[in-house]
């Protein structure tokens, strides 16, 4: 009977296969994914947005392996009275949420894979799946996965998703940063590109810094004072601007440390000493645990100030 390389990889995941993915993994972890200089980026603006989820339709356009939503779905705003998450069907979704001081404006505002920099998916893969390019996109390459679903855990922002509906060949799900589609050539993102409203700015990250925080001084009223993704989880490619604090549109209250500046040096141990990998699940989940959202209020924004140390 035949195996293709995708079951080979899944066996070898067991007990007995762990020292030779240990080895694996060790050529993965410790590496210096962040700093990339040029590293590419989006600056949401979120008080621009009008709900009008012209980026959602796009995102299912560009990503012709997602399920084919017909058109007019997206101009059901009835999705609007509830949360939604980025699940296997959708790389990137908007919510509503209401503005205290105006019922009749709500802020509305779109999420996906924040493209971190250090990013806790790409060293939690044990089999190299999830990789950061030099462009800033991390990229999944379904050939090589698993589907041990280890980056799930190692994420902050809870973004990968699992296709649990699919179940010869399941895949880990993600906003691609449309790398092979549009960033590889030179174009910015599809969802960049159709959003009517301007609310996402593509460029280089560090210039979309200094743009955000010119904003936030021009428009001191406009905005809260913290640029979100600046700092959090080491900083992410995705930066975000909000008129309301970030904890009530959903966004998490994280520190400033990546999440494989805590697990690789455990990840490090358990490979060394030929650990199962559900111990190394098992440390993910407490990992998450610790890092759950913290529930204070925005930091204040230093204009001066580069990243905490
Ligand atoms: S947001 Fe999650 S899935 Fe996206 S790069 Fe960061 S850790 Fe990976
Ligand atoms: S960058 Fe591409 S894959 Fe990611 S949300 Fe936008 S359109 Fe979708
Ligand atoms: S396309 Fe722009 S304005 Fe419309 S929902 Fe998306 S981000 Fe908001």
């Amino acid at each position: 009977m035949g195996i293709d390389r995708r079951d080979f990889l899944k066996r070898l995941a067991g007990i007995g296969g762990v020292a030779l993915l240990g080895k694996g993994a060790k050529a993965y972890a410790g590496q210096p994914l962040g700093g990339f200089p040029d590293h590419l980026g989006v600056l949401v603006d979120t008080t621009l947005c009008v709900g009008c989820r012209s980026c959602e339709k796009a995102c299912n356009e560009i990503n012709q392996d997602l399920p084919r939503i017909p058109q007019e779905s997206f101009q059901d705003m009835s999705v609007f009275d509830g949360r939604r998450r980025m699940s296997a069907d959708s790389y990137t979704v908007v919510n509503r949420y209401p503005d205290p001081k105006d019922s009749e404006r709500p802020f509305y505002s779109k999420f996906q894979c924040m493209h971190c920099l250090d990013p806790g998916c790409v060293s939690a893969c044990i089999v190299g799946a999830l990789t950061k390019d030099p462009s800033g996109a991390v990229r999944y390459d379904p050939w090589k996965c698993i589907g041990c679903r280890y980056c799930m855990a190692a994420c902050p922002f809870q973004v990968p998703a699992y296709e649990y509906h699919n179940a010869l060949t399941p895949q880990v799900r993600k906003c691609t940063f449309c790398f092979e589609a549009r960033i590889s050539k030179g174009e910015m993102p599809a969802c960049v590109e159709a959003c009517p409203m301007e609310v996402m700015t593509f460029g280089k990250r560090r210039e979309l810094i200094t743009i955000a925080k010119s904003r936030i001084k021009k428009y001191p009223d406009r905005y809260v004072r913290h640029i979100y993704g600046e700092h959090e989880v080491g900083g992410t490619g995705w930066l975000y601007l909000s008129g309301l604090p970030f904890e009530d549109i959903d966004f998490p209250k994280l520190g400033n440390t990546s999440v494989p500046s805590y697990t690789e040096p455990i990840q490090h141990a358990i490979f060394k000493h030929w650990i199962p990998p559900l111990t190394w699940f098992g440390v993910l989940g407490l990992l998450m645990w610790f890092m759950k959202p913290i529930e204070n209020k925005s930091e204040p924004l230093s204009h001066e100030e580069g990243p905490e140390k």
